[in-house]
């Protein structure tokens, strides 16, 4: 893989502006449905590049359950136009910057989660693709530690993990439970609140195979959900960080005077869902946390899949039982 992503680099890093083509390999749907409805395409145009966008070149891009909730017709309703080309997280290299843009010039090496509200008119053009034209707010410089892999699947995730514990007043010393450890948010709650914000004791679930993993992830308390039930132990959280959508469950492990954070399914108090916002400046922010090793991304070891298995990739992370990010590459 090394090799491989060697000469990836060679390749991107003498491509200039004038080298970008009308058209462009993406995948694509032209109605919501099933994982059938994605098709390959070699014949879409490049996306232009607005004055406060850049265009990427994609070397990786991960996939998140929003990608497929998506295509299902779930968000249907303030979704952007038909045919979708999906795909939220991307790792690449500038290779053409808009009139406005301030912070980046060709050649950078950046990664972003490229919708800023994923659920309202979240972009036509999304990361599958080889190129994809983002809003540079939306966008950091890749940590110099990670390669494009690793890369691709942290955006989404660690800002979701960032923003969610900052809206559940954490903070240092206090304890936490994340329920869905081994998933791709989770795996990274975990490392943010123990590494980040100075967590005195973290919990997690998962089921058997993965408790290792969470110990690995900085895990005090591994939780088999298959052999116990985390609502009724006798130890409680200052905050729960519900990842799997078990809101009812959740506040019963929560202390009194503490917070459930979900993202997925309700809640009600002192439990709350909430939505990410896309952030480059967040990125920016934890980027010394992940260039110290502190944050570490979990790529699924089923993966990396090539841009041809987009299909496989999508199936298997629908099984919800990925182990951190599902990501695709090359592309
Ligand atoms: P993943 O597909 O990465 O989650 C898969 C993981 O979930 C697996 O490792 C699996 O572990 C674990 N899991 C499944 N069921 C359970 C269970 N009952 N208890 C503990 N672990 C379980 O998903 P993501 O982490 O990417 O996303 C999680 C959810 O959050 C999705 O519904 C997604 O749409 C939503 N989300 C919402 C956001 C927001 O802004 N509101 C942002 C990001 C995601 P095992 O095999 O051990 O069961």
């Amino acid at each position: 893989q090394g090799a491989a992503m060697a000469a990836a680099l060679a390749s991107e890093s003498i491509a200039v502006a004038s080298d970008v083509p009308p058209k462009m390999k993406a995948w694509v749907y032209d109605d919501y449905g099933p994982v059938s409805v994605l098709r390959a395409d070699d014949g879409v145009l490049v996306p232009e590049v607005e004055d406060q966008q850049v265009l990427v070149k994609v070397v990786a891009a991960a996939l998140n359950p929003v990608d497929f909730k998506r295509r299902q017709g779930m968000f249907k309703s303030a979704d952007s136009a038909l045919p979708t080309v999906p795909g939220y997280d991307v790792a690449g290299i500038v290779i053409k910057v808009g009139s406005q843009v301030k912070n980046f010039k060709e050649g950078d090496e950046v990664y972003g989660d490229i919708n800023e509200n994923g659920l309202t008119h979240p972009k036509r053009f999304g990361s599958l693709a080889e190129y994809t034209a983002v809003e540079e707010k939306l966008l950091a410089l890749k940590p110099q530690n990670l390669d494009f892999v690793q890369a691709a699947g942290l955006p989404l995730a660690i800002e979701t993990a960032y923003e969610g514990l900052e809206r559940a007043g954490f903070s240092a010393g206090k304890s936490i439970l994340v329920l869905g450890g081994a998933g791709g948010v989770g795996s990274i709650v975990i490392q943010v609140a123990k590494h980040v914000f100075g967590a005195s004791r973290v919990a997690a679930t998962s089921s058997t195979g993965k408790l290792e993993l969470l110990k690995s992830l900085g895990v005090d308390l591994a939780i088999d959900y298959t052999k116990e039930n985390f609502e009724d132990l006798a130890e409680k959280f200052d905050v729960v960080y519900d990842s799997v959508g078990q809101g009812d469950k959740a506040l019963k492990a929560v202390k009194e005077g503490g917070r459930v954070v979900g993202i997925w399914g309700a809640l009600s108090p002192p439990g709350f869902v909430f939505l990410l916002t896309s952030n480059g400046g967040m990125l920016t922010k934890l980027n010394p946390f992940i260039e110290e090793g502190k944050i570490k991304p979990l790529v699924d070891p089923k993966g990396p899949f090539p841009f041809s298995q987009v299909i496989e990739a999508f199936t298997y992370l629908e099984s919800g039982r990925a182990t951190g990010k599902v990501v695709i590459y090359p592309i």
